[in-house]
């Protein structure tokens, strides 16, 4: 798996960057992305107000506490999603695989370019090309793994490239703290600074069965990571999965009602399960069978996506436009598609922490009691909305046997 070579490529503070783009004027300038009210949270914040300890996620009132001078400016999930699409366009056009994992973050496998051309040279062609013609900073790191690069990235940032030659991945690593790692979390980080770790090094150096031992089968995954080694392969980006689901009804019907409140509490159910696996949608599909067996489907772009209150109503578009015939209905079904990894704090903007805190918080009554334990209550007619599995972990989802609605 060491002849690989492996580029990961991150857009720097990617809200921020698109904004300055729109205005130059707040170049250099100390910037907070996010919800405006000062129960807004903020999504982005520029390198100029990290030394006043602000970062993503926090309210927005103490970051403007921290950073008074600071310009917040209320963001746009359109904006940055088409921007995004830009980048994309590129990196697809210049590679042979290449995988979007988030809005802002790209892994593409070089390798075989390099018997015709120099890796490193070409990745830097890209990345010149993306600052050309998007006007946006992005960073690289190219090594022969997934992790490896994702964390020269990191080292390399702000607005440059940074390249890991094939076996010295523990060398590079060794002098980092632990956090770097992207599967240390914060909890993971506590357990190891309780036990004194805190570099790397530390880790390399340590048994797997003891990590194993504190962090249970996460320590096994944590040790190798530690170590460089990563076998993941780069998915291509046209073959990352879709979450959908359908419902055949047992009677064909034409109740109108009854198929949008089916249709609510199908897209309840699968924008939970985008939340619940960190990812977005930017393309959803309503599909509909006649009783004559025809099947329509239509589909929308959206901005990248995973709150129910902006799905919802798209949904309910497209099936306005798609549901003509006023013939009775044999099935129905949503698909989202163009899954990338991300946040749904995108769609929070003009939210205030209160909407971010209530989706935190039907999602914990869902994670415990099922998925159905909490529902919209227009979509409360249906009952059951048709098979599903988790299209992240490939398991059904948790639905306990006693629902309670
Ligand atoms: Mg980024």
């Amino acid at each position: 798996m060491n002849d690989r070579h492996i580029m990961h490529m991150d857009l720097d503070t990617f809200y921020v960057s698109v904004e300055r783009k729109i205005d130059s004027r707040l170049q250099y300038k100390p910037l907070l992305v996010g919800g405006t009210s000062d129960r807004g949270v903020v999504a982005a914040c520029s390198y100029e107000t990290r030394g006043y300890g602000v970062h993503s996620g926090m309210s927005m009132k103490l970051a403007r506490q921290l950073c008074p001078e600071a310009i917040v400016i209320r963001g746009n999930a359109g904006t940055y999603s088409k921007h995004s699409d830009e980048v994309t366009e590129i990196i697809k056009q210049e590679t042979p695989l290449f995988e979007k994992s988030s809005i802002d973050e790209f892994y593409a496998d070089m390798t075989g370019m390099d018997r015709f051309y120099d890796c490193y040279k070409i990745a830097t062609e890209i990345r010149r090309k993306i600052i050309k013609e998007t006007g946006l900073p992005i960073s690289f790191g190219l090594s022969v793994n997934k992790v490896v690069s994702k964390i020269a990235t990191g080292e390399a940032k702000p607005n440059n490239q940074l390249m890991i030659d094939n076996g010295f991945e523990k060398q590079f690593m060794a002098p980092l703290s632990i956090k770097k790692i992207p599967q240390v979390g914060d909890k993971t980080y506590q357990t190891l600074r309780h036990l004194g770790v805190k570099r790397i090094k530390t880790l390399q150096e340590m048994q797997e069965e003891m990590l194993i031992k504190v962090l249970g089968k996460n320590g096994s995954l944590i040790w190798r990571r530690a170590q460089g080694v990563d076998n993941r392969p780069v998915i291509a980006f046209n073959e990352r999965k879709s979450i959908s689901t359908e419902r055949t009804f047992d009677k064909d019907t034409i109740d109108v009602k009854k198929l949008k409140s089916i249709l609510i509490a199908m897209t309840e159910n699968l924008a939970y399960q985008l939340r619940r696996g960190d990812k977005l949608t930017a393309c959803i599909n309503v599909k509909i069978k006649y009783s004559d067996f025809n099947t329509y489907s239509k589909q929308m772009r959206i901005p990248y996506c995973s709150a129910d209150h902006i799905l919802i109503p798209k949904i309910l578009e497209i099936f306005e436009r798609l549901y003509n015939r006023r013939l009775l209905v044999r099935l129905i079904g949503i698909r989202f598609s163009h899954l990338v990894t991300g946040n749904y704090q995108i769609n929070l903007f003009d939210d205030t922490e209160t909407a971010l805190n209530l989706y935190n918080a039907l999602d914990n009554v869902r994670e415990k009691y099922g998925d159905r334990a909490v529902v919209r209550a227009s979509g409360l007619g249906a009952r059951t909305i048709g098979r599903m599995i988790n299209p992240f972990n490939g398991l059904p989802p948790v639905v306990l046997a006693h629902r309670k609605q």
